[in-house]
């Protein structure tokens, strides 16, 4: 119609483009799990968004918290602190193992992960960060050096000192017992021998999403993430968890890091699910850290520091997770989802391998059963059918691994819609590989 032609005339006029090609759909309203178009076509969203509507859209609660917090007191100058923003940053240290219980709070998980390397560049005097391989934290200078998963491949170097260390990827690594399971103990070994070799001496931290998302849903084995702390503690290194799409109960927990017992990182970054679709990101560490950070003179001072809007919605949303046990609905639903997921993977043969926690479920596509051959188009086409079929799901493709469909659905999704996201599922790869 000649609405929807000037809708993208000047969509592609006036919008620059970022390096992501725009959606062909053009949603209007967003409610719960669902998205509708101008049309009234319904669309079940399983990915929260950008990763972020942990509570679906418009939660009633979260409405109400807005349009209150924002019509009393939005924004002051930045030294300023409220009282959502001390309930915000009580709750977290509740929610918190000890002694992690100091926060301040910013928009983005970029600008966190920023935030956090710094106070541990800070903190260490040193400057070297080590990442994952397949790892996402985010694109501003600081946080795009720490990722692998993207970006790299443009805009001049990186930061100086950053070391990738190899992802714990477990159907792919070359790494196998004699008996073929994935040997994560010896590549561990290996990536920590290949860090010590290039450091030059200066490792300040290791900054790790406990399941890496963007990555491919990559999840370490068990025993992992603790063996992982121990490292960087006899090194001296902090250790950054960034739980951006973990955190706030989506895998089953309150925080993914809290799978592996002992293991409780030095800073921890949360942003998307801290929000659920608004700006907020958080960054929490110790007092000791604060008062490493203090001596050294960190400075954080930017805009939207504290702000109380965003705030009094972080405060409400760890309200809302707690007090309707949404930790152990996501664990319930995530179980039906993996379930459901399993059952396509007996009966398509392009499903190589099902995997994630709670409500971060991912399966990757190969184009051939025996030798796995990564099927990254296969999975682009699957995506698209889905989408045309009523659900959106993201579908992330990286170099040597097949296109991995993220499942991210809200904590609030139903038991039927999660049936119905894997109906239409189920209907679009029988539409692909007909
Ligand atoms: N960390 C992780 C784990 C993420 O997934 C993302 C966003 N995909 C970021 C950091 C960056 O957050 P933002 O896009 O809000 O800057």
């Amino acid at each position: 119609s000649s609405a929807v032609d000037s809708f993208w005339a000047k969509a592609n006029r006036y919008l620059m483009y970022t390096g992501v090609p725009a959606s062909p759909v053009v949603i209007t309203k967003a409610q719960g799990t669902r998205l509708y178009d101008a049309s009234g076509r319904q669309i079940l969203d399983f990915t929260s968004g950008q990763m972020s509507s942990l509570l679906g859209h418009s939660h009633p609660e979260i409405v109400e918290t807005v349009s209150k917090q924002v019509g009393e007191l939005d924004h002051l100058l930045s030294n300023m602190i409220t009282e959502p923003v001390v309930e915000l940053a009580e709750s977290l240290a509740r929610v918190l193992p000890a002694p992690l219980e100091k926060s301040f709070f910013l928009n983005t998980g970029s600008e966190s992960i920023e935030a956090a390397i710094k106070m541990a560049k800070c903190h260490t005097g040193r400057f070297e960060i080590v990442a994952f391989s397949a790892s996402y934290h985010g694109l501003t200078s600081g946080s795009g050096s720490a990722t692998y998963s993207a970006g790299r491949k443009n805009g001049g170097p990186t930061m100086p000192g950053q070391l990738a260390f190899p992802a714990p990827y477990a159907y792919r690594s070359p790494f196998k017992t004699a008996d073929g399971h994935y040997d994560w103990e010896t590549e561990l070994e290996f990536g920590w021998s290949m860090i010590d070799r290039q450091s030059v001496g200066s490792l300040a931290a290791f900054v790790m999403e406990p399941i890496l998302s963007t990555g491919g849903v990559l999840v370490p084995p068990k025993g992992y993430l603790s063996r992982m702390a121990r490292e960087c503690k006899k090194r001296g290194m902090l250790l950054i968890m960034d739980e951006a799409q973990t955190g706030v109960g989506r895998t089953g927990q309150m925080f993914a890091f809290e799978n592996e017992e002992g293991v409780v990182p030095d800073i921890l970054s949360l942003s998307k699910t801290l929000g659920c679709g608004l700006p907020l990101a958080s960054v929490t560490t110790t007092a000791e850290i604060e008062q490493g950070c203090r001596e050294s003179r960190f400075l954080w001072l930017t805009t939207h520091l504290n702000d109380p809007l965003t705030a009094a919605v972080g405060a409400k949303v760890l309200e809302i997770i707690e007090r309707d046990t949404y930790c152990q609905k996501a664990k319930d639903r995530g179980d039906q989802l993996r379930a459901g997921l399993q059952k396509l993977q007996e009966k398509y043969w392009c499903i190589g391998d099902v995997r994630g926690r709670g409500l971060l479920q991912g399966i990757e596509i190969i184009a051939d059963k025996t030798t796995r051959e990564p099927g990254s188009d296969l999975g682009q086409a699957v995506s698209e059918v889905a989408m045309r079929n009523g659900l959106s799901c993201n579908i992330v493709n990286l170099p040597g691994m097949g296109g991995v469909f993220r499942l991210a659905p809200p904590v609030t999704v139903t038991a039927d819609e999660i049936e119905e996201g894997l109906q239409i599922l189920n209907k679009s790869f029988q539409e692909v590989l007909q």
